[in-house]
């Protein structure tokens, strides 16, 4: 599986220590091109930190971090991350900012003028109304200005998407429809997606590979297939274990 193919993204070693944790503890990770992964833990496993160190909202310790051959490391973090396409955990829009400025922000800060033809193009692809460009975020709904947020992290014409728990505050409904949306995107626009959550059924379901983290390490990694079918280990079998009664009491009732 991923083995044969190239690496695109590599952690090498990585380490993240604070004055009385360890984060991240030696993660050592190889993620290829056009992956899909899911990462899943409980609050305080180290997923966030491990996410960010990719676009260095967050300095490692010790260890690299591998984007193809280019330590990420090695350069200025400020360029790097805006190449990266980044959801904020919450929501994270500038709400002073119309959703066409949060959007052309990331560019603009580069001195690149994202033109309206590539505002209505984002929001489409989002599925959003190009007319919503003119709107302030508190004129959305939870949905709507996640959506924004996903425009976004899609300015930069990244190929490499990052999101953190980027459903978390969403309704059910449209928490599926967003995830779908983002299931699809990644696929037509050929992107590697990281997707930090805590909820094993939205891993299990949108994700072609799930890693487990437990206190800064990872535990499992493995397809949705073989997590569904008993493997990964202890940790990980017990978030599998929260959708799988979920799904049986339901059968319950329909029975
Ligand atoms: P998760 O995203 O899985 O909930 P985090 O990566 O946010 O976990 O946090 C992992 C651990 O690192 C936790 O124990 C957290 O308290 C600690 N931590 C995270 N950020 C900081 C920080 N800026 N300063 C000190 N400790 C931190
Ligand atoms: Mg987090």
């Amino acid at each position: 599986m991923s083995q044969a193919a190239p690496a695109f993204l590599r952690f090498d070693a990585l380490t993240k220590s604070y004055d009385e944790v360890d984060a991240v503890r030696a993660v050592s990770l190889t993620i290829a091109e056009g992956e899909f992964v899911a990462l899943v833990g409980a609050s305080g496993s180290g997923k966030s930190t491990l996410l960010k160190c990719i676009n260095r909202l967050v300095e490692p310790t010790l260890g690299r971090v591998l984007l193809g051959e280019e330590d990420v490391l090695a350069g200025p973090a400020a360029p790097l991350r805006r190449r990266i396409g980044y959801v904020f955990q919450g929501i994270g829009l500038f709400p002073h900012m119309s959703v066409a400025e949060n959007i052309a922000l990331g560019p603009r800060l580069e001195g690149e003028a994202l033109p309206d033809a590539r505002i209505a193009e984002l929001l489409e692809l989002v599925e959003l109304d190009p007319a919503m460009a003119t709107r302030l975020p508190a004129e959305l709904s939870g949905g709507q200005r996640q959506r924004v947020g996903v425009a976004r992290a899609l300015a930069g014409d990244s190929h490499l998407l990052l999101m953190d728990e980027p459903f978390g505050a969403l309704d059910p409904i449209t928490r599926g429809q967003l995830g779908e949306r983002v299931r699809r995107l990644h696929e037509e626009l050929g992107l590697t997606t990281v997707m930090v959550t805590h909820d094993m059924a939205e891993a299990l379901l949108l994700a072609t590979r799930v890693l487990v983290m437990d206190q800064g390490q990872i535990v499992a990694d493995e397809t949705p297939q073989a997590l569904l079918s008993g493997e990964g280990g202890e940790v990980a079998q017990a978030l599998v274990a929260v959708p799988r009664a979920q799904a049986r009491a339901l059968a319950g009732i329909s029975a």
